[in-house]
């Protein structure tokens, strides 16, 4: 099984924001701002194009919830980022939505993976999880 359908099945520890029947939303482990967010369908796929159409609506539905949570970090704009594939930089093969907040006063070009930045994962959940 892989690693976030353990995280799904709650075999693997996470920082959960979000979770309905289908879909899971976790802080990811190596953030690449605060409060960046992994949003997964439980069911495995391995990447967003292999996801039913319903799914990618409750994946859409998720994305809103999880970026209004986000707000109360004060982030002010998002990068909503998916990997499709090795080539694309996708590591994980189980499909999965990147939700990076974005604050005022960064620098505003586009975020740049393997840049994680130093960050209190148990904090940040603690103003999200509710
Ligand atoms: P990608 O390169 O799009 O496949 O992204 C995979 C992401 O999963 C990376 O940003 C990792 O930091 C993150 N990640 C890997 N393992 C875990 C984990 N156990 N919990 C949370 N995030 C993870
Ligand atoms: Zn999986």
């Amino acid at each position: 099984m892989c690693i976030f359908c353990k995280i799904a099945k709650g075999e693997i520890e996470s920082f959960v924001v979000y979770e309905d029947d289908r879909v899971i939303a976790f802080l990811d482990i190596r953030p690449l701002s605060k409060g960046h967010t992994l949003i997964i369908p439980k069911e495995h796929y391995e990447n967003l194009l292999e996801i039913p159409a319903e799914l990618a609506k409750d994946l859409a539905n998720a994305i809103k919830i999880v970026c209004e949570k986000l707000k109360r970090l004060g982030a002010e704009g998002f990068n909503i980022i998916t990997n499709v594939n090795e080539v694309a930089g996708q590591e994980i093969m189980h499909a999965h939505i990147h939700v990076i907040p974005r604050y005022s006063g960064e620098e505003s070009k586009p975020i740049s993976f393997g840049n994680p930045i130093e960050c209190d994962l148990e904090e940040v959940h603690k103003a999200l999880k509710d």
